[in-house]
């Protein structure tokens, strides 16, 4: 069913949660055990990230290093066929404008349609982390509103390099990232919601947020996609901290900013079970307070660790 059909159909907040792939060499067993226990607060949807495919440098035996590129996480096809077979619930797959060509994001697109997907969210990537800024793949996309664009087209059953429309139609419904703290490349916030805006008016049905550790940023940013003009629903993305170490690396990765009543706390613990504890209950009382404003899904980031987040929906749904 479509994100939008879910979440139409709601008659209280649902419960949503993302997973990555496994590392190349481990076992999809261990992460689909992994989040059976989350299956208890029904959710309606599981989204799968992709990763792109990143440089590592290979010695050869004459000592000369020779760079390679390599995919760390691949596998997020079959594990949306395998979330679909097992759970019986919707999987997302997440799809990325970086190291895609049209083509190949036409070809995937297929293969998603052929496993019964009908959702996907549209995002550009990143650049590979020895990269400094993101190149788009020759023939590829430079933004997620492209990568949108495409999709739409090929609902309308118009595929690249087909003259004439086609008899077969997919039918996705496309979701696209926003950020309650700004897109880091985006000189203002004006000017992130302004393609924010884009991605919306190109066929993009739904906005998933990044994820935040202070309301009020995600109310703001609420208020300030409907001044904009942009109607569709925004699904808030929450990750409990838990280790002490995402203090520094969240802001770092994530461009985003702690409270400081959290950060105090988080401070005074001797052990990574205290951090746990506080940032599981943080995490409580922000879905508490994003489900009495009446937010569509609370969504998750789970990391593929099932704990925290079983602990706050426990409390929470
Ligand atoms: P875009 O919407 O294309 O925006 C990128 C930047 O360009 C923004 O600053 C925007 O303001 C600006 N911009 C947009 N259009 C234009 C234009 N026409 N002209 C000038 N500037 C423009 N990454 C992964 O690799 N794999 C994942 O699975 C993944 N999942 C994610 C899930 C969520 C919910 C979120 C929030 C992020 C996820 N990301 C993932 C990270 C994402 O790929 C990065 O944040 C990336 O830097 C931006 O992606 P985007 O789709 O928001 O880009």
């Amino acid at each position: 069913m479509k994100i939008t059909d879910h979440l139409k159909n709601a008659k209280s907040t649902l419960f949503s949660f993302e997973i990555l792939p496994p590392l190349k060499g481990q076992s999809l067993k261990e992460l689909l055990e992994g989040i059976e226990p989350l299956m208890e607060f029904k959710p309606p949807f599981v989204d799968v990230t992709y990763h792109r495919e990143e440089y590592i440098y290979k010695k050869h035996p004459n000592g000369l290093l020779e760079k390679v590129s390599t995919k760390k996480r691949p596998g997020t096809v079959g594990i949306c066929a395998a979330i679909m077979n097992r759970f019986h619930v919707d999987a997302v797959p997440h799809l990325l404008c970086g190291g895609f060509s049209k083509e190949e994001t036409e070809n995937a697109l297929i293969d998603l349609n052929f496993i019964g997907v009908e959702n996907v969210l549209a995002l550009r990537g990143d650049a590979p982390k020895t990269e400094g800024k993101f190149i788009p793949e020759k023939n590829g996309h430079h933004f997620a509103s492209e990568l949108v664009d495409q999709i739409i087209r090929m609902n309308q059953g118009k595929y690249l390099h087909e003259e004439t429309e086609t008899s077969f139609h997919t039918n996705f419904c496309v979701g696209v990232a926003g950020y309650p703290e700004k897109h880091f490349e985006a000189p203002s916030m004006k000017f992130d919601l302004k393609y924010l805006k884009e991605k919306v008016d190109r066929g993009a049905e739904y906005i998933v947020t990044q994820m935040f550790f202070d309301n009020e940023k995600f109310f703001e940013f609420e208020r300030n996609v409907r001044a904009a003009g942009i109607d569709v629903p925004i699904i808030p993305g929450l990750k409990p901290i838990t280790t002490l170490s995402q203090i520094t690396m969240l802001p770092r990765t994530f461009f985003l900013d702690l409270p400081d009543a959290l950060t105090d706390e988080l401070l005074k613990c001797k052990t990574n079970a205290e951090v746990k504890e506080i940032g599981i209950e943080w995490a409580i009382q922000q879905s508490k307070e994003l489900v009495k404003a009446g937010v569509p899904s609370l969504h998750f980031y789970t990391m593929s660790k099932a704990e925290a987040t079983y602990k706050i929906a426990k409390e929470v749904f």
